[in-house]
């Protein structure tokens, strides 16, 4: 009761206004000069026609009446830019609504004289601030007693102007209520007035508008929603300076005329279905009481303007929302098509995978959803390091590190991997997700520098690097570490009588041998010089390492390469000096190491070559005093 009360003296309050201003109104005509700049004067100098997108038929914003004539509140706000700015628009009256906005975005029309501002249209023009604003209200049928909001609505079928931005607004903020799709004004108005829906939203001006045209008498508005309905001009966007140059004339436009502006087309709404006689006895009354009336209505403008103030800001932050979801909603899709992620159940099974990992790995949708992650593992990878991720995921820590994976067609890729837990509302673990960047061209590139080109080893740089990184870690994790380095015996000779050609083959077939002959991940295998090798092997058990060297010895020889010019053999062998370090017991430097081997070998070939020489104490005793 109240509310109504409230409405119905917001109602009075405005109709006393408009009793009080309207002479005034009537006389007032002084305008404001223009203030624009030399750069603006130019530029309207060179524009001397700038064509108009409007609406033909949106009484009583604008349209063109029988006379042809362009009418409405946009249109006298239009002459007044046109009297303050010296201009003559060429206003558009053939065309449709949507044959104008396509006008618009073609360039053909500059400019639009009445539009709300939308993401849409913001891509190709620029909004002066909104100089028309109107409520948006919900129509019933008079036997609706009174609307108390949007919410009041609950349940029950509203129309709403389809493709209107009233039908975007409550799509998004009011999913909950039944949408009738109207084809205009008029016809939503007809529905409320049939009984076919309950209500109708859409904002005052064209409400009473259409209520007066149609002579609809058992319909009103009921209530209010918190959404106003704004109005601006928009500039084709690549015609930025005008934009200033509008507003400067729209803010030269006075309060008293907006006023008569509003009240040409909008002052007869207060009084439709109103019994004209009741209205001055009611207004009698009102006098009678008018300072408390006064008192009041200050103390409820004031609430308005509050609540003004507030819908404004809603309204702001309802914008900024849609904007932050579009941008979202791109990066969504750049993600999916630009990162590698994927995520699993807590068991490892894949739940989706991002469109970049399916082109990566080969594999469709269908194929990887629901089956284990372990589908794109590729051998090369040690379990070793699968058993520590999966240790640190399930404690509930995230892992990274580089992994070699394998596509459906048996190729491979490099990425480096950052996998997290997920975690439930109780703070179990309920999967985890993973990014992926791609650094298979980083990882070849890594490769190729350290790979000896001839017989595919690691390559003296990269022995450099890992023996000294081995030799550390040996020490630190207290572990046996042996190094050993292996000489090709009588191998000019070789390469004198087979020729180079021949020589290189032989050196790839050695090196072939070496490899296949390490035992553990944890081995390396390098040339490191025309006919020398050195093998790096780990172990906890100081006897095996001895036996490492002497299984690599025999393998050469055993392996049976021709070679008819060793002093020793019918058949290529091999020298290897040999140094252990035992972790548990010394630190060493790794020059002293090498140095080491290569003194063992040098006592190898000594010795009469195609044997193992391991260096120790006795061996470096016995070298000092034979040299
Ligand atoms: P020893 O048993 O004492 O090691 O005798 P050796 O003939 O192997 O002696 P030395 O180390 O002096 O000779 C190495 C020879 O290996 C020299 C060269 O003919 C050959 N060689 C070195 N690098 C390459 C290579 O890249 N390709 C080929 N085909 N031959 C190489
Ligand atoms: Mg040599
Ligand atoms: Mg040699």
């Amino acid at each position: 009761m109240l509310r109504e009360f409230s409405q119905f003296g917001r109602w009075l309050v405005t109709a006393l206004i408009v009793l009080a201003l309207g002479v005034p109104a009537a006389v007032t005509a002084a305008e404001p000069a223009l203030d624009l700049t030399a750069a603006e004067k130019a530029w309207l100098a060179e524009h001397p026609s700038i064509r108009l997108a409007v609406d033909i038929d949106w009484a009583p914003f604008e349209y063109i009446d029988a006379r042809r004539n362009y009418v409405g509140m946009a249109a006298e706000y239009i002459s007044l830019v046109e009297q303050r700015l010296g201009i003559e628009f060429e206003v558009e009256k053939e065309k449709t609504w949507s044959q104008a906005v396509e006008a618009m975005k073609q360039r053909e029309l500059d400019m639009y004289s009445c539009v709300v501002s939308t993401v849409q249209r913001r891509e190709y023009v620029d909004f002066t601030r909104p100089y028309l604003s109107f409520p948006m209200v919900i129509v019933t049928s008079d036997q609706v007693a009174y609307v108390n909001g949007v919410r009041d609505l609950r349940g029950e079928q509203v129309a709403v102007v389809e493709g209107y931005a009233t039908q975007d607004l409550m799509e998004k903020n009011h999913p909950e209520i039944e949408l009738y799709l109207a084809r205009n004004v008029a016809d939503a108005l007809e529905q409320v007035s049939h009984g076919k829906v309950y209500a109708y939203i859409g904002n005052i001006a064209t409400v009473s508008h259409v209520i007066k045209r149609e002579g609809l008498t058992n319909i009103k508005i009921s209530g209010e929603t918190p959404y106003n309905y704004e109005l601006s001009m928009a500039v084709r966007n690549d015609w930025p300076e005008f934009v200033p140059i509008l507003q400067k004339a729209l803010d030269s436009i006075s309060e008293q005329q907006r006023d008569q502006i509003y009240r040409n087309w909008i002052s007869l709404r207060y009084e439709h279905g109103f019994d004209y006689e009741l209205f001055w006895q009611i207004l009698g009354a009102v006098l009678l009481v008018l300072v408390t009336v006064v008192a009041w209505n200050r103390r409820l403008s004031s609430e308005i303007d509050k609540r003004i103030d507030a819908e404004r800001l809603a309204q702001d932050a309802h914008q900024r929302l849609e904007t932050a979801n579009r941008k979202l909603v791109d990066y969504v899709d750049i993600v999916d098509r630009h990162v590698i992620t994927s995520s699993t159940d807590k068991w490892g099974r894949i739940t989706s995978a991002s469109s970049a990992f399916r082109e990566i790995s080969g594999y469709s949708e269908r194929e990887l959803i629901g089956r284990s992650h372990s589908i794109v593992r590729h051998e090369d990878m040690p379990a070793a390091l699968y058993r520590d991720m999966w240790q640190a995921l399930t404690r509930g820590g995230s892992w990274e590190g580089e992994i070699k994976n394998r596509k459906k067609n048996g190729d491979y890729y490099w990425v480096q991997t950052y996998i997290s837990p997920v975690f439930g509302d109780d703070g179990e673990i309920t999967g985890y997700t993973a990014i992926r960047e791609d650094i298979t061209a980083k990882k070849l590139a890594e490769e190729l520098s350290i790979t000896d080109e001839l017989t595919g080893m690691y390559n003296r740089r990269h022995f450099n690097e890992l023996f000294p990184r081995e030799l550390a870690r040996a020490q630190r994790e207290r572990r046996i570490l042996g190094l050993m380095i292996m000489d090709v015996d009588y191998f000019k000779a070789y390469n004198d009588n087979y020729g180079h050609q021949h020589g290189d083959e032989a050196l790839r077939n050695v090196a072939q041998t070496i490899r296949d002959h390490l035992r553990r991940a944890g081995d390396f295998a390098f040339r490191i010089g025309g006919e020398e090798f050195a093998v790096v092997v780990n172990s906890d058990d100081p006897a095996d390492i001895g036996r490492a060297a002497e299984n690599l010895r025999r393998a050469v020889e055993d392996a049976g390469f021709e070679h008819a010019y060793s002093n020793i053999a019918e058949h290529i062998t091999v020298s290897i000096g040999l140094v252990r370090h035992d972790g548990r017991a010394a630190t060493a430097g790794h020059e002293l190491l090498f140095r080491r081997a290569d003194d063992a070998l040098y006592e190898a070939k000594r010795r009469g070559r195609n044997c193992v020489v391991e260096h120790d104490r006795l061996v470096e005793m016995k070298l000092a005093g034979e040299s």
